[in-house]
């Protein structure tokens, strides 16, 4: 195979594009916010806060500082704390443990299935007196099984809280991810598929009285009528980042159907390579809609594949640095996952954003196929 002169330039995440991709409403935005200065708690956030809930159908929408503190403040009002223990998938960020870790409960890792997502079997293996909840991650944009997990929480009378970080408007059986259980939790961040321009979170719920104690939890233990009646901590979405997810909610079904159209590509392209395993594609299974936060594969000779594609410019990206939670023993964890372990080892982000031409994709995986039939050797 011939390569072309012109090296292509795709970075894993095009953060810049995320304010220039609309750079001349948002600037409209910036200025009318700053002249009304509507900084914190103003009707933006309001907005926001009644469109969100709108999109994903739940009674009750709160913005919140960042997707952390959102799992935090969620897990707190559903009355989670010391003593007790908390399920969630070690194939996750940091921050879904640490979550569990400051309310005061401790955090058990278990396995993830073939799907990425966590093994429900593994869940149940896991449920021990102590259990109080299960914190499944959607990730990649992509939501778990939940009549499953649904039906194990009800068995062993378990609370759910989803991290739903990366999966806005993904669903199961029509379903939105951050739905399902008692409260669902988001994160803004630039490069997550809904993001803001810097950090921000929410937190979804059909329960008021949960919602009524986050809402007076993110601001100082203030009510509405500003009277402070419990202790609070300060964890308010900034009126301006709401502003701006504003003009990028419009956007957003568009952005999604993007993402989708870019999976199906790599879909069809890489689809026959057995030296990697992709993600079910966008019309593989009409129980799942997927908005691919990630495009996550496994490949085989992982780490030369992701050197060969960066030395022709190419960006990818290895999730959570390449460690499972459960393999971070500064956090004190010792145990072993092996189905985990073996899948991280293998496990690639592709780029997967909106930034991406068709030609970047069709560029991506032509280096990939040139890498394998080059390396033949390995085999
Ligand atoms: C991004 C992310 C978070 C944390 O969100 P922040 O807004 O960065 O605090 C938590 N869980 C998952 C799965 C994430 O991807």
């Amino acid at each position: 195979m011939e390569i072309t002169q012109t090296l292509p330039s795709i970075p894993f995440f095009n953060y810049p594009h995320v304010f220039t991709s609309d750079e001349s409403q948002l600037i409209e935005v910036i200025r009318d916010v700053g002249r009304r200065g509507a900084f914190i708690l103003q009707q933006d956030l309001d907005e926001f806060e009644r469109r969100l809930a709108a999109y994903v159908q739940v009674d009750y929408a709160l913005g919140v500082a960042n997707g952390t503190d959102a799992m935090m403040i969620a897990l707190r009002a559903a009355e989670i704390g010391a003593g007790d223990e908390v399920i969630l998938c070690s194939h996750t960020y940091v921050a879904t443990a640490a979550a569990i870790h400051f309310v005061g409960a401790r955090p058990i890792p278990v396995e993830c299935g073939s799907d990425h997502l966590i093994d429900p079997a593994a869940v149940e293996a896991a449920v021990t007196g102590k259990t109080r909840a299960i914190m499944p991650t959607q990730l990649n944009g992509r939501t778990c099984d939940m009549h499953v997990l649904g039906a194990i929480a009800e068995r062993h009378k378990l609370t759910i809280i989803e991290d739903a970080a990366q999966a806005l408007g993904s669903r199961f059986h029509g379903r939105a991810a951050g739905t399902f259980g008692a409260a669902g939790t988001f994160s803004f961040y630039p490069a997550k598929t809904l993001g803001s321009l810097g950090d921000g979170g929410a937190i979804l719920t059909n329960n008021e009285d949960m919602f009524q104690q986050m809402f007076q939890f993110r601001d100082h233990g203030r009510n509405r009528d500003g009277e402070v009646v419990g202790w609070g901590l300060n964890s308010r979405l900034d009126n301006l980042q709401a502003a701006i997810l504003n003009v990028k909610l419009r956007g957003y079904d568009a952005d999604v159907a993007r993402r989708r159209e870019i999976a199906s590509i790599y879909q069809t392209r890489l689809v026959e390579m057995s030296e990697l395993a992709l993600p079910p594609g966008p019309e593989d299974d009409p129980d799942h809609f997927d908005v691919y936060q990630n495009y996550e594969i496994e490949a085989d000779h992982r780490d030369e594949l992701r050197e060969f594609l960066r030395s022709r410019g190419i960006g990818t990206l290895v999730q959570w640095g390449g460690k499972a939670v459960h393999q971070l023993e500064g956090l004190g964890f010792r145990q072993r996952l092996p189905f985990t372990e073996a899948m991280i080892a293998r496990s690639l982000l592709l780029p997967m954003n909106t930034s991406l031409s068709d030609g970047d994709v069709d560029d991506i995986c032509e280096m990939i196929q040139h890498f394998y039939a080059c390396e033949t050797s390995y085999d």
